[in-house]
């Protein structure tokens, strides 16, 4: 099973891809968490995204095209996948479809978690991760059991995103209504798109995700 989770950044569609993982045994796929490896390898396409992704602006769709095709034909792919922040723009869910069809795949559903502006911005300026698993917290909504110790590893290194102030949050929520808005629309017409409403718990969310994956 394949699936898109669409959503402004906040939205919560890392923790709930997570958790999605686990629940049907599918890989996310986010090209955020992507594009931050490669600029902390220091590649080629990370020095290009660096100063892209500090600023909140989108990196090209070409980039995000070939990283992308690439990831998906890896075999931990072969039992599906959650896209998490791809495709971002139309000319992105575009070459997706060509790709899919090329590979024999296809998109089972397209889910748009809803979140209103103000939350957001308070859910990315508190949002940090574990630097061991990767699990994701938040100083005020999720935070670990243990003060200071990662819930799922027991690690005690966390890091935040340079992209995660409040400056940057409000460039990366008009790149989104911009440019990420309209494939909620596209997916719309092609009648695979659900809803839900992303305001909820996070428990309460990962209910009415698995109750409209079905
Ligand atoms: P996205 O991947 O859409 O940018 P995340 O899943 O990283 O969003 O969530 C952003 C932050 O908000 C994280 O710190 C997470 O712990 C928190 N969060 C996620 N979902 C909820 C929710 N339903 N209610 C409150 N906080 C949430
Ligand atoms: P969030 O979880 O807050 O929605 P992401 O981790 O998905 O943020 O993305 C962080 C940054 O990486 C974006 O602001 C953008 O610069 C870049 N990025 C991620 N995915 C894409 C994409 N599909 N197209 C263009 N840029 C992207
Ligand atoms: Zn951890």
């Amino acid at each position: 099973m394949n699936l898109i989770l669409l959503g402004p950044p906040g939205a919560g569609k890392g923790t709930q891809a997570k958790r999605l993982e686990d629940v049907y045994g599918i890989v996310q796929l986010s090209t955020g968490d992507m594009l931050r490896a490669e600029v902390d390898s220091g590649s080629e396409l990370g020095k290009q995204a660096k100063g892209i992704m500090e600023a909140g602006d989108l990196v090209p769709d070409a980039l995000i095209i070939d990283m992308i095709s690439g990831r998906i034909d890896l075999d931990d792919c072969k039992q599906g996948f959650i896209l998490d922040g791809f495709p971002r723009t139309v000319p992105q869910a575009d070459a997706l479809g060509s790709m899919l069809t090329d590979k024999g795949l296809q998109i089972d559903h397209v889910i748009a978690i809803e979140a209103d502006s103000e939350a957001v911005v308070a859910r990315v300026t508190g949002r940090y991760t574990c630097s061991e698993c990767g699990s994701g917290y938040h100083d005020e909504f999720q935070k670990p059991v243990k003060d200071g110790i990662c819930d799922k590893c027991g690690s005690s290194d966390f890091t935040r995103r340079a992209d995660d102030n409040a400056e940057t949050v409000r460039n990366r929520l008009s790149a989104y209504e911009e440019q990420t808005a309209p494939i909620i629309a596209y997916y719309g017409e092609k009648g695979i798109l659900k809803t839900v409403d992303g305001m909820a718990d996070i428990d309460v969310v990962t209910a009415k995700l698995k109750e409209v994956i079905g």
